[in-house]
């Protein structure tokens, strides 16, 4: 059984994404490009709230959804090492414990 490319949902073998969203989001998703210095602008200069204002300005700009360049945004930044995905796992399960 295939599986969506998008959603990774199983589908049909006669189809290539499961909806007409997720083949619009794919290739949307994969359209977008996030700059490197971009990216490191918006984890060196910015907080959390002030990135978020690029992100919306920059999706604004080029057009793109927001929640999807987020995606982009989000991954290429764990892959330039600004967002450290062990230590963000680690701080999710002590603000688990503490409540
Ligand atoms: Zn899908």
């Amino acid at each position: 059984m295939p599986f969506c490319p998008y959603c990774k949902k199983k589908i049909t073998m006669s189809k290539a994404f499961c909806s007409d969203d997720c083949k619009e989001n794919y290739f949307h998703l994969v359209s977008i490009q996030v700059p490197k210095p971009f990216i490191s602008r918006l984890y060196t200069f910015h907080n959390e709230s002030e990135r978020e204002i690029e992100i919306i300005k920059y999706s604004k700009l080029h057009n793109m959804k927001l929640d999807l360049l987020r995606k982009k945004v989000y991954s290429a930044a764990t892959k330039a090492g600004f967002i450290d995905g062990v230590s963000n796992k680690n701080t999710s399960l002590q603000s688990t414990y503490g409540g």
